[in-house]
């Protein structure tokens, strides 16, 4: 099959968050199943290699026809169509720029015209997010009398249904939806442009990261005004759970650590440990259990709990080290918080390297979200035998089971209420079972032992392609 998998992050070329993961590491396991995939990706600023100049061509957009370039690179040997249009996409960031409807309607439209200059004419163009939505829109309307495009089907996956990407209606012409899709069963949503609603609309199949999250999206609670026309479509929609790529998440090879390790070989972890404390300025204390947090700073990540629970956490004897950058808000909290408590550390930044050494360091992983399409945090946490303590809702309550509910198989901590007074709960519980030692090797490796990689969930991804085909 031959699959077009359009994304606006792909690691390790652009990353922002678990998008970027995903559409650097699906696409490798869909080609280790044989299949001719290749990714489509915005050249922004942070790219500056690529192996092929393609040459220009034409994107039909604004009522005439704009100039972009192809260029060609590669991903783990599949390989990348890099879309060029300087003007929009070279800069620092991939997101968070006051034209960014402009910027990946674009994008979206020249998925569909770059297809001829690359000569690569794909049985399924797999959509995901907003960013890349509009075009099952623009294929089923604006290029539904073209007959080389005809044969191409849809799959949108749903990474994140709190962003939508909300435009006025001048995009939508822009862009060159005809005036009929302008119906509020159509792009419409009250009044303005919704890409991912026109994705969800026109895409032959919809899925989203998880199960849980598939179910949940369908409620007025989680559904963020799209949920009944989700369930609409509910006949169309499935949940297909993340994986992460064992190659670049693997404590037996990781290079970014101190000391690697497996699963019969976890008590080296300590020297991870070490090492991290270290590295941040904790304090040693063995009888601490050290508490990491990688994450976006945002509502979403649980922070309103993390921020009114920290001080209680610290209480219990447990060190903090978080990770992330976000709100400003919480941003600010958390550095008035570290200025003066020795137990906890905060690293407003992104940065990779120590995100590794933070999995692999740590004897627990916090994320508390409020809700979680899928969640890689606690997937690469339960990779790394640091045992996560979790919110249930989506991902997390798909690949999370509660140790003291369930001894045989529990891998983590999992509480429900989106409570401060729930999430120290279940933190009290994992530090009470850390520190009884009796059961906590055997708990790590259990952790250690959940099957969290791209091989399962790709072979899904296949079927629902199939199916997207037979539509
Ligand atoms: P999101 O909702 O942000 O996509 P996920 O848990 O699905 O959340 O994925 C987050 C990914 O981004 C993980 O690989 C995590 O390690 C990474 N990440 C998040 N914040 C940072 C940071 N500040 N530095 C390094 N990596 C980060």
């Amino acid at each position: 099959m031959k699959i077009l998998f359009a994304a606006a992050e792909a690691y390790p070329l652009a990353k922002v968050g678990g998008l970027g993961d995903v559409a650097g590491s699906l696409p490798k396991a869909l080609k280790a199943l044989g299949h001719d995939v290749r990714i489509a990706l915005p050249r922004y600023g942070m790219i500056r290699e690529w192996a092929e100049d393609l040459g220009s061509f034409s994107v039909r957009i604004g009522g005439g026809e704009e100039e972009a370039r192809l260029r060609t690179s590669s991903i783990d040997g599949v390989p990348v169509y890099l879309v060029e249009k300087p003007e929009l996409f070279d800069r620092p960031k991939v997101y968070e720029y006051e034209d960014d409807g402009r910027r990946f309607g674009f994008f979206s439209k020249s998925l569909l015209d770059l297809l001829p200059r690359a000569d690569f004419w794909p049985d399924v163009i797999h959509c995901n997010d907003w960013h890349s939505a509009l075009a099952p829109a623009l294929l089923r309307t604006l290029y539904a009398g073209d007959e080389r495009y005809r044969p191409i089907h849809t799959v949108l996956t749903i990474h994140n249904l709190q962003h939508q990407g909300l435009f006025g209606r001048d995009l939508a012409d822009w862009a060159g939806l005809p005036p009929e899709t302008w119906t509020p069963e159509g792009v419409e949503f009250y009044g303005q442009l919704n890409c991912m609603k026109a994705g969800i609309v026109h895409a032959d199949l919809v899925n989203t990261v998880s199960p849980t999250y598939a179910q949940e999206i369908q409620t007025e609670e989680f559904g963020c005004r799209l949920d009944g026309l989700l369930r609409s479509r509910s006949s169309k929609l499935s949940g297909i759970l993340n994986g992460i790529d064992y190659d670049v998440w693997n404590p037996a090879k990781d290079a970014l650590l101190a000391q690697t390790y497996t699963k019969s070989t976890i008590e080296k972890k300590a020297k991870d440990k070490a090492a991290l404390r270290k590295e941040v300025g904790l304090p040693s204390d063995a009888n601490a259990p050290l508490l990491g947090m990688v994450s976006r700073i945002t509502e979403q990540k649980g922070l309103d709990l993390v921020v009114a629970a920290l001080p209680d956490v610290l209480k219990l004897g447990a060190q903090v080290v978080v990770l992330g950058t976000g709100e400003k808000k919480y941003e600010d909290r958390l550095a008035a918080f570290a200025t003066g408590t020795p137990g906890f550390a905060a690293f407003l930044k992104y940065d990779e390297a120590l995100a590794h050494r933070i999995y692999a360091g740590s004897d627990f992983f916090l994320m508390p979200s409020k809700f979680e399409p899928c969640g890689l945090g606690q997937i690469i946490s339960l990779r790394y035998g640091t045992v996560p303590i979790v919110r249930a809702t989506g991902g997390l309550a798909d690949t999370v089971a509660d140790v003291d509910r369930d001894p045989k198989k529990g891998n983590g901590f999992v509480f429900s209420e989106y409570t401060p007074e729930a999430f120290l709960d279940a933190t009290q519980r994992g530090v009470a079972f850390f520190r009884k030692k009796r059961g906590w090797k055997a708990l790590q490796r259990r952790a250690m032992s959940a099957n969290l990689s791209w091989k399962a969930s790709a072979k899904q991804y296949v079927r629902w392609y199939e199916r997207a085909l037979a539509s």
